[in-house]
Parts: structure tokens; C-alpha cells; sequence
């Protein structure tokens, strides 16, 4: 089943019962606390709080999802993209646990030929936060799925709040059990790669205080009325439904793999770690046109360094793949023409978008030949001399005069089996900044040209990874 199908059939599904179908908003939604939207309930937060009246008691959505935090385990695991979308159902004071677990079972069990998504129910699984009895009865009486395959978990998995004091509820969740030649038996908690996680129910049922119960924090009382929020996988589901082995070789993802192929010369599916690198590409490719789409731009800080980052990481993945040339408007095409039939803006935006990444990739290739010259010559008399540790001193030559941001540094150590002396890196950071502030003129006269993370670091200090760091206070 396409993904455009799957996405057809889940609204279909919640509009038949009731549900408002709203749009997805854009990833850059007006939200302190998020640096992209992460969840389908995001645009919807004024109404969970109470701090506007619901237009409607129940809505639908399919949200565009960026979670920057899940980078590193993009092409490892089978189900982690940057870019996602996330399926949803909401209730604002209406139906409640029955009604949701009702709702989705009917969706995900009921026949391809009926409407459904076809799923044996022989093989799923849900779990309940630990002090949720209740919905572990529910399970059991509404979907008929026993006992021990609804399984327990804490507070880490399996309770949701917004970060702050409001509305927090236990989650139940669902899984799929792809079978036991994907690893070991015993369900979700024993083993997340063979049972997929593919739905996220939030039981919006009480306020939590200044400490959430996550960390041990009080429940202050009940909400007044109670809400669902619930998130849907695309990918996963139509990982499932496509017969194929993970998010990355889905209909809306694979075509850029079979690009990447092209370009390479490399075969998808004959070695380990060209895989994971062309998973990556695909992942990042299509992750970088949503964004531009949305209006970043390649930039220092913030969301435009999460996209530069992004766009940068397929340019070097297609350097190990033994591609030279540029790559990223082709890949831009690719995206567009899988994207497009759902969110027309790439399409007609599409000049803008193919000009930005040509205009990053082509800044980034001149870096990197000339700083991946040094750091090769830095990792090989590292190991030479029998170390297994670059120089700080290293890394802040690649820093300062080649403006190799200090995460690409690790990245490409790690790939050597190296690790950074990052203390080292960061004393000559700070030492940096001092003289600079002892004597601006000093600055001036530095490689300022060069260093376009210089400011990044100099603004943010000691921030690692900024650019990774989604602030997901509302990621269930
Ligand atoms: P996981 O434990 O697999 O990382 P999660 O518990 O963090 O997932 P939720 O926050 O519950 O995910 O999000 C709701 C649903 O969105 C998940 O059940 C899953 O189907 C989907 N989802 C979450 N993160 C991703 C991702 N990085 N890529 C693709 N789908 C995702
Ligand atoms: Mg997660
Ligand atoms: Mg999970
Ligand atoms: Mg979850």
C-alpha cells in the first residue's frame, strides 16, 4: 500500500467517526520551546491547555515532523527518520481511552478490502504506563489481545506531560511483532527492533505539577475534562504494509537511495556501511527539502544549522560513496517528485529550494577538500603513533582555518575509531575567545572568512551539538 494511500485511509478513517480534518502546520510553528514541530498536537496545544476553546471536540491531522534528536540513529535502527509524518486523532473533552483504543484497532486490524491497514492481530502488542491498570483492562476487553501481550512500562516510556506543569496522562502503545527471525522474544520491552512501535495513545488525564511525575513529581488533581492525543507513524506503517525492511526504503524515501545508486556506482543492500550511508542521504535528502520548504534557510544557528548540518552530512556520506560531483538539486528533484502530490509547495517552490542547496553544497565542498586533507593526515599519525585520541590542538586547526564544525570533526573520528580530545578543543576555544576579547582588533585579523562556526560556538559557548539539540518537550 502507497503512502499516499495509508495517509488517505487514516483520515478517511477518523473523519468517518466524527473528526474535523485539519492540515498539517508548518514545521517552524510559533512555539518557544520547539525548534520544529515534533507531533501532531503541537498546533493544537492552546486547546489542551485550556487557554482556547477547541473549534471543534474532535480533529484528525497528518503533521509533517522534524526530530533532530533521532539523527544518530538515522540508517542503524529500521525506524528513525528526521523528517516523519505523523498520523493523529484528537479529542478535546470527548471520547476518552475507549474510544481511542477502539478507534485505532478498527483502523490498523480492519481488512485492506474494508478500508484497513490489515495487520494480523496475532502479532501486535500494547503497552500501559505501570500505574494504568485500567487501560491494560481496556486492551483487553475491547481488542481481545491478552494479557501478557499488554505489557507494563514506566514513566520514562510510557507517561507524557508538555515539560511543564499542565497536562500529563499515562500512554499506551502499539507494536507490531515482525517475527522472530528480527531478534528475541518477549515483546517491547525485551526488544524494540523486532517489535516496531508504530502508535502513540496519550491519555490526557491529569495535571502535573512544577516536577513532573517522570521525575518523581505529585499529580496535583484531574483535568476537568479529558483528551486524547495520539501519534501515528507513516513510515512505519508503510514499512509494515510495503513488505520492505525499513522507513528509509518506503515508497517516498527509496527513490533517493536508487539515485544515490546511480551517481556511486554503489549497489544498496551489498554492504553494511554503504547502507547506512545511503540511508542517511535518502533521509537527510528529504528532511533538507522539507525544511527549505518551509522557509530555513542554511545558516550558524539555530534551525538553519540543524539544515546545514543535515544538507552537509549527505554531501560527505556522498564523498565516502566515492562521489566527488555535486549531488544535492538532483536529489532535490528526487524528493519533489515523491513529496509534491502531498505538499504542493515543493513544487512550486522548487527553484528556490534546488538554489539553496546548490548554493550550501557548493560552500561545503570547498571545505572539505581542503580540511579533510589535514584531518586525514591528523588521524593517520594519531593511529601511526600507536594513539587512539586526536589532538585537541587538531581539531581546533580544522576549526579555526578550515571551518570543520567541531561535530563533523567526531563524526569523521569515529569513523577512524578515534575519539576527540574535546577538553583540549574547547580549553583552546575559550583561550580564543579571551585574546579576542583582550584585543578586537586581533579579531579582525583572524580567519574569520574561513570560520563560519566560529560564531556559532562563540555565541552559544559550550553548547555541544547545538544544532542536534530539539528541545522536544512535547516528543511522547
Ligand atoms: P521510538 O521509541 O521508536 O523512538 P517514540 O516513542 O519516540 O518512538 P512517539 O514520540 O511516541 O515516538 O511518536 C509517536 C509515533 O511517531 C511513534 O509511535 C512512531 O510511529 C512515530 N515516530 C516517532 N519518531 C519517529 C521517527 N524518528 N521516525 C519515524 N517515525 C517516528
Ligand atoms: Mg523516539
Ligand atoms: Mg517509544
Ligand atoms: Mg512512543
Amino acid at each position: 500500500m502507497e503512502t499516499h494511500e495509508i495517509n488517505k485511509r487514516f483520515l478517511d478513517h477518523f473523519t468517518e467517526r466524527g473528526h474535523t480534518q485539519v492540515p498539517s502546520a508548518s514545521l517552524i510553528f510559533d512555539d518557544p520551546n520547539l525548534l520544529f514541530v515534533n507531533a501532531g498536537m503541537v498546533q493544537f496545544k492552546p486547546y489542551f491547555l485550556g487557554d482556547v476553546p477547541p473549534p471543534y471536540p474532535r480533529a484528525t491531522s497528518i503533521q509533517k515532523c522534524v526530530r533532530t534528536g533521532d539523527i544518530d540513529e538515522v540508517g542503524k535502527t529500521t525506524r528513525h527518520n528526521t523528517f516523519f509524518q505523523m498520523a493523529g486523532n484528537f479529542s478535546f473533552g470527548d471520547y476518552f481511552k475507549e474510544g481511542a483504543i477502539e478507534h485505532a484497532w478498527e483502523l490498523i486490524t480492519a481488512p485492506v478490502s474494508g478500508g484497513g491497514f490489515g495487520l494480523d492481530p496475532a502479532r501486535l502488542w500494547a503497552t500501559v504506563y505501570e500505574h494504568d491498570a485500567e487501560s491494560a483492562a481496556l486492551w483487553h476487553k475491547i481488542t481481545g489481545i491478552p494479557a501478557e501481550r499488554v505489557q507494563y512500562r514506566g514513566a520514562d516510556d510510557n507517561y507524557w506531560d508538555m515539560g511543564v506543569p499542565g497536562p500529563g496522562g499515562p500512554c499506551s502503545e502499539i507494536y507490531y511483532d515482525r517475527g522472530p527471525e528480527y531478534g528475541r522474544e518477549g515483546g517491547p520491552v525485551v526488544d524494540e527492533d523486532r517489535y516496531l512501535e508504530i502508535w502513540n495513545l496519550v491519555f490526557m488525564q491529569e495535571i502535573r505539577g512544577e516536577v513532573s511525575p517522570k521525575k518523581g513529581g505529585p499529580v496535583l488533581g484531574e483535568l476537568p475534562t479529558k483528551n486524547i492525543d495520539t501519534g501515528m507513524g507513516i513510515e512505519r506503517v508503510a514499512y509494515l504494509l510495503q513488505g520492505v525492511e525499513n522507513v528509509y526504503e518506503t515508497d517516498l524515501v527509496r527513490p533517493v537511495i536508487g539515485r544515490a545508486e546511480e551517481f556511486s556506482g554503489h549497489r544498496y543492500g551489498a554492504d553494511h556501511t554503504d547502507d547506512v550511508r545511503f540511508r542517511v542521504i535518502a533521509d537527510h535528502a528529504r528532511s533538507g527539502v522539507m525544511l527549505i520548504g518551509d522557509g530555513v534557510t542554511p545558516g550558524n544557528d539555530g534551525r538553519g544549522y540543524v539544515l546545514r548540518r543535515l544538507l552537509r552530512r549527505i554531501v560527505r556520506s556522498m564523498r565516502l560513496l566515492g562521489v566527488h560531483e555535486p549531488v544535492l538539486p538532483e536529489f532535490a528533484a528526487v524528493v519533489r517528485d515523491a513529496m509534491g502530490p502531498s505538499y504542493p509547495e515543493l513544487v512550486t517552490g522548487f527553484d528556490r529550494i534546488a538554489d539553496i542547496m546548490r548554493a550550501e553544497e557548493e560552500a561545503f565542498l570547498t571545505t572539505l577538500t581542503s580540511g579533510s586533507r589535514i584531518f586525514d593526515l591528523a588521524a593517520e599519525q594519531t593511529k601511526a603513533g600507536g594513539g587512539a585520541i586526536l589532538a585537541g590542538d587538531k581539531a581546533f586547526q580544522l576549526h579555526d582555518t578550515y571551518g570543520f564544525p567541531i561535530d563533523l570533526t567526531l563524526e569523521m573520528a569515529s569513523e577512524q575509531g578515534l575519539r576527540v580530545d574535546e577538553d583540549g578543543f574547547r580549553t583552546l576555544m575559550q583561550e580564543q575567545r579571551d585574546r579576542a576579547k583582550a584585543d578586537a582588533a586581533s579579531r579582525k585579523s583572524g580567519h574569520g572568512d574561513l570560520s563560519v562556526y566560529r560564531q556559532v560556538l562563540e555565541r552559544h559557548g559550550e553548547t555541544r551539538f547545538l544544532g542536534y539539540t530539539d528541545l522536544q518537550a512535547t516528543a511522547r
